[in-house]
């Protein structure tokens, strides 16, 4: 039997031992509001001792080399591979996403098991110039530690592989904690963990209440480091709880990706650019264009194309055949977005399609929502709308688009679309984002960098940078060799 069509909870991957040490949470598919499942969760004190265990398992993983901890990573990812169809069902009944974007999250983190277990190979030092005779210099890299990862519910597989996977390939233990709202899929990731025959302790999943694991991750020393994806709200109140324990953090936060597109861009490519960065996983991505900006020239064409092709897009449980956009994560972002909605419309905003649920659908549906002139400070424009709305407004200049796309706290994913080489060029560069697509609408990658500016992060996952996040540099210096 499928794990995912158990009666009884799910246990807890704990020091390498299925256990139910606490009460059940109970997992709703958003579709329908049913409960699909139910998972067992750890507290304060099970969060201590999953620490502890994971200190002792540090020793033996961090004295193998890398091409053996990449040997464990390979075989957790034929693991994930073998069990695809389930897992992409699993996220797609509890995050509500359709099956086939679900389908491409479980090909995206068997990408990052790959990346990274051929870069735990690659955990390369340096050796320094010395100064003064005899002397010399090494710069060695060593795993920094016991990692905390804390994860979200928009990608509930990809964003914690993109931690786990790392974090192993370094050499240091992880405790994963998903989002209350979809822990099945990690359930099944502990699975694929668990038959790769890992130490025990070296992964260990914790589900339960932020508020209980939380606390114990951040304060209690031998957990060396916190890596986050969430929201910017919630990583600022990390940064101020790490301050005690000089705590090591990397945090993936909110965006508010402009999407800029010029009069000489390829329309075709503008519009299904705009619509994938839009409404891709039902807008609930941090890198989704939460406002496009469309220059004069082109404006209204933009609007009547991508109009048209949003209107299309079907909405409907994520199970179902041929759906674009799945519901919303819960009722109170559905209404979060309909704010967003009305206040735009309020302030002089034209609604050109969308804007409430389709029919026979729930409440957390919303249908593909566009907005046209709207004014710069209206929430959409300047809040996450976390929703498939999107706001257009128009340009005149160059110098315009950049100013008001840099014009935000959040500085995650940024677009261009031109045809104009030296326009790409500069304006890729003068943007302030951690991510460009220039006429690319899915930038991310294994092998590159991904994270954010200002208040949307610190430190950055994937390419080479993803493993350095787990390591630590050491100085060596000999003295008088001759
Ligand atoms: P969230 O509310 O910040 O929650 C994220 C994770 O943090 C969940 O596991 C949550 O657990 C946990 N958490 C909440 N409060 C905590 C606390 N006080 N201490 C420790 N852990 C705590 O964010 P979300 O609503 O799940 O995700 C949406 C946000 O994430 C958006 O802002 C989005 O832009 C951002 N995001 C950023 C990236 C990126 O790479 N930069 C990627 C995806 C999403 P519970 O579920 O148990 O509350």
């Amino acid at each position: 039997m499928s794990t995912l069509n158990s009666n009884s909870p799910l246990a807890l991957y704990l020091n390498g031992e299925w256990k139910n040490p606490g009460p059940p949470l109970e997992v709703t598919n958003p579709s329908t509001g049913e409960v699909i499942g139910s998972v067992s969760t750890v507290d304060r004190a099970g969060t201590r001792q999953a620490i502890a265990d994971a200190e002792s398992a540090w020793e033996v993983w961090k004295g193998l080399t890398g091409k053996e901890r990449g040997t464990y990573l390979h075989a957790i990812a034929a693991g994930i591979e073998k069990r695809g169809d389930e897992i992409a069902r699993a996220i797609s009944l509890e995050n509500g996403k359709p099956l086939a974007q679900a389908k491409g999250e479980v090909g995206m983190t068997l990408d990052h098991f790959q990346w990274f277990a051929e870069e735990a190979k690659r955990s390369y030092g340096r050796v320094v110039p010395n100064q003064l005779d005899g002397k010399r210099h090494l710069a060695i890299r060593q795993p920094i530690g016991v990692v905390g990862a804390i994860a979200p519910w928009n990608f509930p597989l990809v964003l914690a592989v993109r931690k786990v996977a790392p974090a192993l390939a370094a050499g240091c233990p992880v405790l994963l904690k998903p989002a209350s709202a979809t822990p099945l899929c990690a359930v099944l990731l502990a699975e694929a963990i668990h038959e790769a025959n890992l130490p025990k302790g070296v992964f260990q999943l914790l589900v339960g209440s932020a508020r209980e694991i939380g606390p114990e991750l951040m304060e209690n020393p031998a957990c060396r480091k916190i890596t986050f994806t969430g929201s910017t709200e919630v990583g600022r109140e990390l940064i101020r709880q790490s301050a005690d324990q000089v705590k090591e953090l990397s945090m993936e936060l909110g965006g508010h990706a402009p999407f800029i597109i010029f009069d000489d861009a390829d329309l075709d490519k503008a519009v299904e650019g705009a619509l994938i960065t839009k409404f891709r996983n039902t807008g609930q991505s941090c890198i989704a264009s939460n406002r496009i900006y469309a220059q004069r020239g082109i404006y209204e064409r933009f609007l009547d194309a991508f109009v048209e092709k949003a209107q299309a897009l079907k909405v409907g449980d994520g199970m179902e055949d041929g759906v674009d956009i799945g519901p919303l994560i819960d009722e109170a972002a559905a209404d979060t977005a309909r704010q967003h909605i009305d206040a735009a419309v309020q302030s002089g905003a034209r609604l050109l399609c969308g804007g409430k649920s389709p029919e026979g659908c729930g409440p957390n549906f919303l249908e593909a929502t566009v907005l046209a002139d709207v004014p710069e400070d209206t929430l959409c424009m300047t809040e996450e709308t976390f929703a498939p709305v999107a706001p257009v407004s128009v340009f005149d200049d160059e110098d315009e688009a950049i100013r008001r796309a840099n014009a935000t706290e959040y500085g995650l994913a940024a677009y261009v679309f031109t045809e104009n080489v030296n326009r790409a060029w500069r304006v890729a560069e003068a943007l302030e984002a951690g991510t460009i697509g220039v006429n690319d609408s899915v930038p991310s990658t294994s092998q590159c960098p991904f994270g954010g500016m200002k208040h949307s992060g610190l430190g950055r996952e994937l390419g080479t940078e993803g493993l350095d996040a787990f390591l630590e540099t050491k100085h060596i210096s000999f003295a008088q060799i001759s």
